[in-house]
């Protein structure tokens, strides 16, 4: 089925209305994949590109059927729960559904931990139809029935092979384990490794998979650049390569909290606007800072993994990997911060001895080869450890990745 407009999903009228005005007028094939089976109530696992629209794919039909089939939700009572990553997600999807259900009279709710607990209990008492949130928060007001699942119809992983990892699967856990059998569930991702993929299924029922076929995991209209050279040397490349001013918006990823604030620090001592955002940092810290990247008053944005999946910023110039992850999968949701919506990009990654294995494993899941644009590859040396310890619940350990039943493997041995 192919669909040049969204007049024949059978949205409603409101709907379409927003869409207009959003100017959105050709979905995006995730959204035409996805849509018809959601709106005739189908779980789902959706993969596609980072950039290709994968919210407004599970949105409109959200909407679709909220405005559809009104129920009055109970006090503490949600219709819709929506889960992500990161705190910075989950405000940018809830946007998304105010944007395309601003005529349709529902109540959304945001609970994200890191802000205070008390109002968004006061909405909750309410009742939402949706509510979209951080895991963390969401089992905490679940423990104190200020959340309470029995009402829900409605299940959304955005960026779910992330959320089926370690640092959060004991949480998804318990929300699985709290929500009614009877349910329309929804995975979507831009990276579906192999393993979790089977972990993923097991939340569905009978699914329906959407996978944008015929695409690398990167889009290509990525330029895929590297810069080999020693560790020591990665601050002076940057100072020199951010002289150019195409470079216009630049966001720089590292792998650790402290190296987001030292690269940040370097940058305004060579007298280049800078914001670091990381986890260490306050809600509202973390917010101002990707406010001044987005509205374009702090030309470059100095983040760990925090920002690199699902953030949708338009007009990221430059995706700069200052160290690489150890994740290939992250190198895919980091670089996809740029060319989203069809436009195009730079991927830049610096590279030294340490990372080479990291480089061979990226180029691995993309089969894409970066173009060498300075240097040689140096010896190659011990990685880091893993993560540094930085990005994931540290309490966590092996025996988590247990969920669902079905041993799993160590992920990266599989990539
Ligand atoms: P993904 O979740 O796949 O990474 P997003 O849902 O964040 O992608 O969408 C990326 C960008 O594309 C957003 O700015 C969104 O508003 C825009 N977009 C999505 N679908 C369409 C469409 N059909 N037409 C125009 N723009 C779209
Ligand atoms: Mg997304």
């Amino acid at each position: 089925m192919t669909h040049e407009s969204f007049d024949g999903f059978g949205l409603a009228e409101p709907i379409l209305a927003a869409l207009r005005a959003q100017k959105f007028t050709t979905p995006t094939p995730i959204q035409t994949g996805a849509i018809p089976f959601l709106l005739a109530g189908r779980d789902l696992l959706g993969t596609a590109q980072t950039g290709t629209g994968k919210t407004a794919a599970f949105a409109l039909p959200i909407l679709n059927h909220l405005a559809a089939n009104r129920v009055r939700s109970k006090p503490f009572h949600t219709r819709t729960l929506i889960l992500a990553p990161t705190r910075e997600l989950a405000v940018q999807i809830e946007e998304e559904f105010k944007r395309f259900g601003a005529g349709l009279g529902l109540r959304s709710v945001l609970i994200l931990g890191g802000v205070g607990r008390s109002p968004q209990v006061q909405r909750m008492s309410r009742g939402a139809d949706i509510v979209v949130g951080t895991p963390g928060r969401i089992c905490d007001l679940m423990n104190t029935r200020e959340l309470q699942l029995g009402q829900v119809e409605l299940f959304v992983l955005d960026e779910a092979d992330r959320m089926l990892d370690l640092g959060f699967i004991r949480d998804i856990r318990k929300v699985v384990a709290t929500l009614p059998a009877r349910r329309q569930s929804m995975l979507f991702s831009a990276t579906m490794p192999e393993e979790v993929g089977k972990l993923a299924e097991s939340l569905l029922r009978d699914p329906e998979r959407v996978r944008v076929a015929g695409e690398e995991p990167t889009p290509e209209r990525i330029e895929q650049h590297v810069h080999f050279m020693e560790g020591s040397g990665k601050r002076n490349k940057l100072v020199e390569l951010l002289g150019d001013p195409g470079m216009q918006r630049v966001i720089v990823f590292t792998r650790t909290k402290r190296g987001a604030d030292r690269v940040s620090e370097q940058l305004e001592q060579a007298g280049i606007g800078a914001d670091a955002m990381h986890g260490n940092k306050s809600q509202g810290a973390r917010q101002a800072a990707l406010e001044r990247f987005r509205t374009g008053r702090a030309r470059v944005l100095v983040a760990t993994d925090l920002a690199a999946r699902g953030i949708d910023v338009a007009g990221i110039t430059h995706v700069v990997n200052f160290e690489l992850p150890n994740e290939p999968e992250s190198y895919v949701h980091r670089i996809g911060r740029t060319a989203r919506a069809g436009a195009s990009g730079v991927a830049i990654s610096f590279c030294d001895g340490s990372e080479r294995a990291y480089l061979r494993a990226i180029e691995k899941l993309t089969g894409v080869k970066l173009t060498v644009v300075s240097g040689t590859p140096p010896t190659e040396t011990k990685p880091p450890p893993r993560g540094g310890g930085q990005q994931r619940n540290n309490s966590a350990n092996g025996n988590q990745r247990r969920d669902f039943g079905g041993g799993r493997g160590q992920r990266r041995m599989a990539a």
